[in-house]
């Protein structure tokens, strides 16, 4: 993400107020409703462009609904969600009734009622008043997105730096993590519990199974071998998934199956970006390809990937650094520049026959026989233009 997408994110969010506010002021149930389902629309889109707006995204729409349901600013919410936004104006301070006031879990059905819940009418003057609120929320979330993006490449740099050393790679995980830890990568807190002199690394990274589709009660009293084969019929997928609490897991999380599965990271020497080289596998052991220094992301309007820059532009050290490229590439200028002022005594078919034998007569030099080749691209140059 970059500065303009930032933009961009600020935008969809300003989008966002706009349709939570509009549903919490509409009369019918209705139109509620539609606002409901283009909000999922929203925060879909919110999660293509980054998956870390998540957390924000969620926030952000809470706040607006339970502002509007309690006729309170709703600060508390900020806090609850262990995002580390503080608020500065005091008119905004959460109130301590609300801040014990403990919240309904997202599941989809409270999240819809506390949505769609019947309010008072809000004067103008109250709405007008609602709408800083948010606007300061939106930009000091999007402050916070920013600084912990920042905050997670400078981590992932660390890890980037030793992702391809040797001694690194062969530390088991624990170890790769707890050395990251000293490096301040992690701020998980690691337990000193003496007198046994251990560590535990403490995440809170809930494990979950889940499934796409559900089985029927009838289907579940089957034979096991019946329900495995209606298991591949269905092409049912069950994967093992992770909870995270809030954005600052969700980086830890990030890091952590970094280093469990020792990707090496490098940094592009294009566009500073940092990646995952790809390999058949990003095996330590099949060693060669993990040392590619350009990334594949389009580098800005080139309409060229950095990789692409990066051959052309080792294709242009390569003429600099040889003296012969050089020699040949002003001659072959001085050539092409006659034959284009002069295309009538010198048609294209001489040049392209001047400018073949000129490779050729190239190919067979070396940098060392510099004065040789010389002599002889002009003798060449000579037959086909006489100054
Ligand atoms: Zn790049």
């Amino acid at each position: 993400m970059n500065y303009e997408d930032f933009d961009k994110l600020k935008a969809i969010y300003t989008g966002l107020i706009e349709l939570v506010c509009t549903a919490k002021k509409s009369d019918t149930l209705n139109e509620r409703m539609d606002c409901f389902f283009k909000i999922f629309q929203i925060v879909r889109a919110c999660l293509e462009f980054s998956p870390y707006t998540h957390f924000y995204t969620q926030v952000l729409i809470d706040i607006i609904v339970k502002t509007y349901n309690t006729k309170v600013f709703r600060t508390d919410l900020l806090l609850k969600s262990q995002i580390g936004v503080l608020i500065e104006n005091p008119k905004y301070y959460a109130k301590e009734f609300y801040e014990e006031l403990e919240e309904n879990p997202y599941t989809i059905e409270l999240v819809l009622h506390t949505f769609t819940d019947n309010i008072d009418k809000v004067s103008d003057k109250k709405h007008k008043e609602y709408m800083k609120y948010f606007e300061t929320i939106r930009d000091l979330l999007i402050e916070n997105l920013m600084d912990k993006k920042i905050d997670l490449i400078k981590r992932l740099e660390l890890i980037s730096k030793y992702s391809n050393n040797s001694i690194v790679r062969n530390l088991s995980v624990p170890e790769k993590l707890y050395l990251y830890e000293t490096k301040r990568v992690f701020d998980i807190h690691y337990l000193n519990t003496n007198p046994a002199h251990a560590l535990f690394l403490d995440t809170k990274f809930k494990t979950k199974y889940i499934v796409d589709k559900p089985l029927s009660f009838k289907e579940k009293r089957l034979d096991v071998e019946e329900i495995v084969k209606i298991m591949k019929e269905k092409k049912i997928v069950a994967e093992e998934v992770y909870e995270l609490e809030n954005t600052e897991e969700q980086i830890r999380f990030e890091l952590f199956k970094v280093i469990q599965n020792n990707f090496v990271i490098n940094k592009c020497e294009n566009c500073g970006r940092l990646f995952i080289p790809v390999t058949s596998s990003n095996n330590p052991n099949q060693k060669g390809r993990n040392d590619q220094k350009y990334c594949n992301n389009l580098y800005k309007n080139t309409g060229k990937t950095c990789k692409q820059i990066g051959a052309l532009n080792k294709q242009k050290q390569k003429v600099q650094n040889s003296l012969i490229l050089k020699e040949y590439n002003r001659e072959y200028k001085r050539m092409h520049g006659l034959h284009y002022n002069h295309t009538k005594e010198f048609k294209e078919k001489q040049f392209k026959e001047w400018s073949k034998k000129a490779r050729e007569i190239r190919n067979n030099y070396n940098d060392e026989q510099l004065d040789e080749f010389k002599i002889e691209l002009k003798n060449l140059s000579d037959i086909y233009w006489r100054s």
